[in-house]
């Protein structure tokens, strides 16, 4: 009796270990705030010079992303990860990799944030735009979750990529989103990631969505993480879908792909200064909006989720 009690109680156990196979506590446990802090202070010190190709800069941010990659046995999307492009005469490349092997038969979920930023200007004092809000906490979240999605298998392709040259007119993603769009890619939505690391007005643990009205996106994030995603009226009226790199997505596939962002310009007075410095984010809040968003992200992967446009408004 107590032997087939046993029996029965370890079925149950593995039953319920199938169906919650994704668990909030656990995402919590694998996103820690001392290895986002670590990651945040790595790529907005002043030893990555403003994350600009011009000052090499971009190459150092852009090989601790790829060697963040390898380590964590995220796959190349392109060889080296690289998917180079040119700006302005300058040599420039998008990080890509692959959570698993590649398949063209299978449908394509993108996740992604800018890693550059605006590099060194000559002036008085503080010359070194380290960029840590714009866009460091983006590329943060993006290396965080990817690591965190690598330890599960989809049956989707996960695609996740740190952009070049966004603050140079979204260079970067337009190139990438043309190049997925030419081999074929059967991209189904796209998230992107700016600015994570001041606390949204509304409350914490919360981000706003741009385009929120173009797709049911809030509305499925928000089923799984309640009030999660909030819609910003300034978003709409700066146009701010359009102006993230998650547009160039859109445009080439008409799918939906918008940016999820805590920067309301009203919280942060350092948006493109000098001073927009690591010492200044809110990592605590900024570590916990990473998990609940890598936590949205894998329940929807892993129910396979399909999100829909919804109207021709932003
Ligand atoms: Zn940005």
């Amino acid at each position: 009796m107590k032997k087939i009690g046993l029996i029965a109680l370890v079925g149950v156990f593995l039953m319920s270990c199938k169906t919650e196979s994704i668990r909030l506590d656990e995402v919590r446990k694998s996103i820690g705030v001392e290895e986002t802090k670590n990651i945040l202070f790595t790529l907005a010190s002043d030893n990555m010079k403003g994350r600009d190709s011009k000052h090499g800069g971009y190459a150092k941010a852009a090989a601790f992303a790829a060697d963040y990659f390898q380590k964590n046995n995220i796959q190349p999307f392109y060889p080296a990860y690289r998917d180079s492009l040119m700006t302005d005469s300058l040599w420039s490349y998008n990080i890509v990799g692959s959570l698993g092997k590649y398949d063209p038969n299978k449908k394509t979920v993108l996740i992604g944030a800018h890693l550059d930023h605006i590099g060194i200007k000559t002036q008085e004092g503080d010359s070194i735009f380290n960029g840590a809000n714009d866009n460091a906490t983006g590329s943060t979240a993006v290396l965080q979750i990817a690591r965190f999605l690598s330890q599960k298998k989809w049956k989707q392709n996960v695609v996740v990529a740190l952009f070049a040259d966004e603050e140079k007119g979204l260079k970067g993603a337009y190139h990438l989103a043309e190049r997925m769009k030419n081999e074929q890619v059967d991209m189904t939505y796209m998230i992107n990631f700016e600015m994570l690391g001041i606390t949204l007005t509304t409350g914490k643990n919360q981000v706003y969505m741009t385009g929120y009205n173009l797709s049911d996106m809030p509305d499925k994030m928000n089923a799984i993480s309640p009030n999660f995603v909030q819609f910003l009226p300034q978003a709409k009226e700066y146009n701010l879908f359009r102006r993230s790199d998650n547009y160039a997505f859109y445009e080439a596939f008409g799918v939906p792909a918008q940016t999820l962002s805590t920067f309301d310009f009203k919280n942060y007075a350092h948006y493109h200064k000098a001073g927009d410095e690591a010492e200044k984010m809110d990592v605590d809040n900024m570590n916990i909006v990473i998990g609940t968003a890598a936590y949205t992200i894998a329940k929807l992967l892993d129910g396979e989720v399909e999100i829909k446009m919804k109207e021709k408004e932003e």
